[in-house]
């Protein structure tokens, strides 16, 4: 039995190892692809369900290849935060997202706005309201054609200046967007006191309701309670025909999932919108 555990310690050890390895390597990697501003953007359609249109479209970060092979934003994002890269690539993002909406008018396709996923750790930059306008507007795009993702959570961990930032760009012409509604807190008040125009519920309470009457009646009332509010609502994660079918009869406004539209590179988004706008 005594041999038995020491081999379990040397297993553990070496597990141990190799993920701050892995760690360090993803590290030297996000340091790799701010300096060569080399991340790679997906873009995942959202539709209208009342015209079939796509009004939106969420970007996706994403690293296809590196020495690892491809990384998922799962993995490297919580990396990019502890490590405050986070901050930096996400500027990265809000540029490349704007270039994305000059060429899909250049297209001629126009879509209400590109979603761009905002970290709690987003908001410890103290000139970030200004910098975040400079940015859009230095691509000469209106601002309403951004909207800012971020969840709950990220509320929580800073009401007060998340608060006002959303304020103050709203007021300028930024869209908000809350995201993973019904995965952490889940208050509906925590939301009212910022402009959001559109609230996504997170694909486990789509997931839930599937599966249960209760949870099926908890999405119809949370739907109607942002609507009420003036948001309009969206599904993440439908992926089959029943869930596009509750999302339809609870009368969501807009569905984001691999049923309707997988995430996709640039080109092949702006193939995909140019015959679905
Ligand atoms: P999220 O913001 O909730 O993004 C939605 C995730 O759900 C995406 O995963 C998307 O590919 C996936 N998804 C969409 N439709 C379906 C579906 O029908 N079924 C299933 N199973 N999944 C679906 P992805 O791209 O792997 O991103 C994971 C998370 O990483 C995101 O969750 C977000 O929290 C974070 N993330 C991604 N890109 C960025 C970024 O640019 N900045 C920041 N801060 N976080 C990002
Ligand atoms: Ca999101
Ligand atoms: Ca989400
Ligand atoms: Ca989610």
């Amino acid at each position: 039995a005594k041999r038995d555990s020491s081999k379990q310690v040397h297993y553990c050890d070496e597990n141990i190892m190799n993920s701050i390895n892995r760690r360090e390597r993803i590290i030297e990697i996000l340091k790799d692809k701010i300096a060569k501003q080399s991340f790679e953007l997906y873009y995942q359609p959202i539709i209208d369900l009342k015209t079939g249109k796509y009004d939106f479209a969420e970007s996706l970060v994403r690293i296809p290849n590196s020495s690892l092979g491809p990384l998922y934003p799962n993995e490297f994002i919580p990396i990019a935060e502890e490590t405050g890269l986070i901050i930096e690539i996400t500027y990265q993002i809000l540029e490349k997202a704007c270039e994305f909406i000059n060429h899909l008018s250049k297209e001629n396709i126009h879509i209400k706005s590109v979603h761009v996923n905002f970290s709690a750790y987003q908001f410890n930059e103290s000139n970030l309201s200004n910098k975040v306008i400079e940015i859009i507007e230095s691509h000469h795009i209106p601002l309403s054609k951004i909207k800012i993702e971020f969840t709950e959570s990220t509320i929580a961990k800073n009401v007060e200046v998340v608060t006002h930032f959303a304020n103050y760009v709203a007021q300028k012409g930024i869209r908000m967007g809350l995201d993973d509604f019904g995965t952490g807190y889940s208050n509906i008040a925590t939301v009212i006191g910022i402009p959001f125009g559109t609230i996504k519920l997170d694909r486990s309470l789509i997931l839930a309701a599937m599966d249960n009457e209760k949870s099926a009646g908890l999405v119809k009332n949370i739907t109607r309670s942002f609507q009420d509010l003036g948001c309009s609502v969206v599904a993440e994660g439908v992926e089959t025909k029943e869930q596009n079918q509750f999302v339809k009869d609870c009368q969501i406004d807009f569905v984001q999932g691999f049923y309707y539209a997988k995430p996709m590179p640039e080109k092949d988004v702006i193939e995909f919108l140019k015959h679905n706008t």
